[in-house]
């Protein structure tokens, strides 16, 4: 299948490094713009940002829900996902993209923090009818945690080795990798190109996340797609510059990686 599919990370279209669950809106909107201009089958995942990394840090939530103020925490987060990707839902279907949000509680059960269950069902008929399905990062029901963070990075990875697609844009708000995080680091180097042969070498330089990032950060992206994107290419590119999207699909952008 001629499949794309398209990670809005939470850095971007949230307010992630200031820690306030507001969108970037007139970003979300030349995003959806963009977005718009593309053709052939896609599949939107958007990150949760400040919406759901700042309530699972304030509730302790990362790791299982005991309490009972944990299992508040749990229901808050939910909401706040929802409430983020209602707004993003609105400006997708705005600019005339036919967006239908598959919410990842639904289909995805989790053990211990991974997915175990993901039921594509809904997924293949929304593409059938051309439609855009959007999933986005979430809290779901876990079989040893009883509920956990589900990341749009874990998300993209399983939909693009199921449904075998094309390509993976990941759009974050630095463009791609660098030798060192670029926000700390202003002599960091840009990376063109992520495979096999430097992976060992780069990987040093690659963190975590210097937000409220509970999910891995650019690190945790890089090592879920070495496990389970080896053939797929991916782009990581600057989710923020206005035409980026349609750069990236063209490689004109950000870093490749592939790995085989
Ligand atoms: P998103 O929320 O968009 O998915 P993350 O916050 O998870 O993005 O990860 C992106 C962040 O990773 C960037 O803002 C950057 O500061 C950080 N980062 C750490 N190390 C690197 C590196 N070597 N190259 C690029 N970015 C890096």
């Amino acid at each position: 299948m001629n499949l794309i599919i398209i990670k809005l990370g939470g850095s971007a279209i949230t307010k992630k490094s200031e820690n306030k669950a507001e969108t970037n809106k007139k970003l979300l909107h030349n995003i959806c713009v963009d977005v718009s201009k593309i053709k052939g089958k896609k599949i939107i995942v958007h990150g949760a940002g400040a919406y759901g990394h700042k309530p699972v840090k304030e509730f302790k939530i990362n790791n299982g829900i005991k309490t009972e103020k944990q299992v508040h925490g749990f229901t808050e987060t939910r909401a706040s996902v929802q409430k983020l990707n209602n707004e993003v839902m609105q400006e997708l279907i705005k600019c005339g993209i036919n967006a239908v949000s598959v919410n990842p509680f639904d289909v995805i059960i989790q053990n211990n923090k991974k997915i175990s269950y993901f039921d594509l069902t809904k997924i293949k008929k929304l593409l059938e009818l051309n439609c855009v399905p959007v999933l986005f990062g979430d809290m779901v029901l876990d079989k040893s945690l009883k509920a956990s963070v589900v990341s749009g990075d874990a998300i993209v990875p399983f939909l693009a080795k199921k449904l075998n697609a094309e390509k993976v844009l990941l759009g974050t708000d630095v463009n791609g990798l660098f030798t060192n995080d670029p926000k700390k680091n202003k002599k960091a180097k840009h990376i063109s190109e992520l495979n096999n042969s430097n992976y060992n070498e780069i990987i040093k330089g690659i963190k975590k996340a210097s937000t409220v990032d509970v999910t891995g950060g650019m690190k945790g992206k890089i090592d879920k797609i070495k496990k389970e994107l080896k053939g797929i290419k991916t782009i990581v590119f600057d989710l923020k510059k206005k035409g980026n999207i349609l750069k990236a699909i063209n490689e004109k952008t950000g870093t490749k990686i592939l790995f085989k």
